[in-house]
C-alpha cells in the first residue's frame, strides 16, 4: 500500500473542497432516484448536512450563520418534523426566508436534494401556521388589492405606452382585438387574431419603463405585429416564492384566461421573474397543457432572427472596435428553466459586441442577491450579494482588457448584461452605490441599439 498512485488516487476520491467548489457540479450519476411523487419536496430527508453547498449559498457567505445555508435549515425542517424543537413563529421567519431561493445548492448537492422544492414548501407550511413576516404581509396586501406590489394604480399599468410609440399602438390593437372577439365576425372566422403577446410584469410597467419600452421597439424592429394585455395583473411571482401559493391562485386563473382569450400564440417576456412563473408554476397548475408557447425575449428575438435569416449589428460600435460585455445568467431564467445558450448565442452573433464569461457562470452563476423575497425582506444582504457579483464581473472586466490588450485594440467599454429586470436593478443600484466603473445594462436595451437586416 505504498507509492504515489494509491495517495493521487485517494486524494482525487476526497479532494471536492476549495479549488473546485462553487465552480463545478458534482456528479450525480450513480444516484438512485426515490419512487415516491412526493420527493422533491421530501427530498430533505436525503440531506447528509456534508456542508458542501456552504460554498456557493451567497447568503452564508454574506452572515455566515449556520441556519442560512441549505444544509443548515434541512436540519431545522427535519427537527420541526420529528418535534425536536417548537415551531415559534418569530424565530423561525429568518432562517426560512433569508435565502434568494437561487437554486445554486440543489446544483452542487452530491446527493440530489431539491432545495428549491423543499424550501418552497416549507415557506408554504410556515405560512400555513402563521409565520408571515411584516414586510410580506404588506406586499401580499398590495398585489391582491392592486394587482402590482408597488401600492401603485391598477388603472396606471399601461402608463408607460405613453412615451413608447410602439407600446402605444400595441396597447390598441390588443383592444381592437378584444372588440373583434366579441364581435359576430369571429364566429365566422373572418376575425384575425394576433399571434404574439408581450406579457410586461409589475416591476418593468412600473419602475423600469425604460426595459418596456426598449423590448416593443426591438419586437417591432423585428416586424412582430404583437399586442400588450390590457388586463395584464401581476404574475404572482413573489406570492409563490414566499409560501403564498394560496393567494397567486386567482391572478392564475386571470392571466391564464385573459391570454386564451386573447388567441395568441407565442407570449414573450422580458422579465425572467415571469418567464419562470408561467413556464413552472402556471404550467404545472395548468397539467402541462397551456395551450400556448412562452418565450423569453432572448429566445424569441433568435427565433426570429434565425428564421428570417437576419443578420444584428450593434450600431455604436463596430467590428474591429467590439462592445465588450459580459453576462450575467439571472436564476429565474438559468436555474431555474434552463436558459443559458440562447442569450449566448444571441449576443455571439451581434456585430460590434464581444462576450466574455465570468468565472461563475451558466449553472454555477451567483445570484444578484435580489431573488425570493430577499431584495424586499433583508434588502442589506441583497445590496451585499450584489457587490460580489459585481465585483467579480470586474475581475472578469481585467482578463478582457488583458485579451484585449494582446489584441492591441484600446477600449474602455465595461458592460455588464442581464436579462431579468430584477437582476438589472439590484446590480444597477450597487454599481451606482459604489460609483463602479462598470455599467449594467438589461439585454433589450443592448437590442435596442442593434439593427437588424
Ligand atoms: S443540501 Fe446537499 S449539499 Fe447541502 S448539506 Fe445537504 S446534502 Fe450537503
Ligand atoms: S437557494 Fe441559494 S440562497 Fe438559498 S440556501 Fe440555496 S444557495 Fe443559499
Amino acid at each position: 500500500m505504498s507509492g504515489s498512485k494509491e495517495v493521487n488516487d485517494i486524494k482525487k476520491v476526497i479532494t471536492t473542497g476549495p479549488t473546485v467548489a462553487g465552480l463545478i457540479k458534482p456528479s450525480t450519476e450513480n444516484l438512485i432516484e426515490p419512487k415516491s411523487t412526493m420527493k422533491d419536496e421530501y427530498s430533505y430527508e436525503r440531506c447528509t448536512h456534508c456542508g458542501y453547498c456552504r460554498h456557493v449559498c451567497k447568503v452564508y457567505n454574506t452572515s455566515w450563520s449556520e441556519t442560512d445555508y441549505a444544509g443548515g435549515r434541512n436540519r431545522i425542517i427535519k427537527a420541526l418534523d420529528r418535534k425536536d424543537i417548537k415551531f415559534d413563529k418569530e424565530k423561525i421567519i429568518p432562517s426560512v426566508f433569508r435565502c434568494m431561493l437561487c437554486g445554486n445548492c440543489k446544483i452542487v448537492c452530491p446527493v440530489g436534494v431539491d432545495t428549491l422544492s423543499v424550501f418552497q414548501n416549507f415557506r408554504k407550511e410556515v405560512v400555513r401556521r402563521g409565520a408571515v413576516p411584516e414586510k410580506l404581509k404588506i406586499l401580499r396586501n398590495a398585489i391582491i388589492q392592486n394587482n402590482n406590489p408597488f401600492l401603485e394604480q391598477h388603472s396606471d399599468r399601461f402608463n408607460w405606452c405613453d412615451t413608447c410609440e410602439e407600446g402605444k399602438e400595441a396597447y390598441e390593437r390588443a383592444k381592437l382585438n378584444l372588440d373583434n372577439l366579441s364581435s359576430a365576425d369571429l364566429e365566422k372566422g373572418e376575425v384575425e387574431t394576433p399571434q404574439v403577446g408581450y406579457f410586461v410584469g409589475c416591476t418593468s410597467s412600473y419602475r423600469n419603463k425604460e426595459l418596456v419600452s426598449a423590448t416593443s421597439q426591438v419586437l417591432d424592429k423585428l416586424g412582430i405585429k404583437f399586442i400588450v394585455f390590457p388586463e395584464e395583473r401581476c404574475c404572482g411571482s413573489v406570492l409563490f416564492r414566499t409560501g403564498l401559493e394560496d393567494d397567486a391562485l386567482e391572478l392564475v386563473k386571470h392571466n391564464y384566461s385573459m391570454i386564451r382569450k386573447s388567441g395568441v400564440k407565442d407570449v414573450v417576456f422580458s422579465c425572467s421573474g415571469c418567464f419562470s412563473t408561467f413556464t413552472l408554476e402556471y404550467t404545472r397548475l395548468a397539467n402541462r397543457k397551456l395551450e400556448f408557447d412562452l418565450y423569453h425575449l432572448t429566445q424569441y428575438t433568435l427565433k426570429v432572427v434565425k428564421e428570417k435569416g437576419l443578420k444584428i449589428r450593434y450600431t455604436k460600435r463596430s467590428k474591429d472596435n467590439p462592445l465588450l460585455v459580459t453576462y450575467h445568467d439571472p436564476c429565474h431564467l438559468g436555474r431555474y428553466c434552463d436558459v443559458y445558450e440562447e442569450p449566448r448565442e444571441l449576443l455571439r452573433m451581434i456585430e460590434g459586441i464581444k462576450l466574455f464569461e465570468m468565472k461563475h457562470n451558466k449553472e454555477m452563476a451567483w445570484c444578484c442577491g435580489a431573488g425570493g423575497g430577499v431584495k424586499a425582506l433583508y434588502g442589506e444582504i441583497a445590496g451585499e450579494i450584489g457587490r460580489d457579483r459585481l465585483t467579480e464581473t470586474r475581475s472578469c472586466m481585467v482578463r478582457i482588457r488583458e485579451d484585449r490588450l494582446k489584441e492591441a485594440i484600446e477600449t474602455n467599454a465595461e458592460v455588464l448584461v442581464s436579462s431579468c429586470v430584477f437582476c438589472k436593478n439590484n446590480l444597477y443600484q450597487v454599481a451606482n452605490e459604489d460609483n463602479s466603473p462598470i455599467k449594467v445594462l438589461d439585454i433589450s436595451q443592448i437590442l435596442l441599439d442593434c439593427e437588424f437586416y
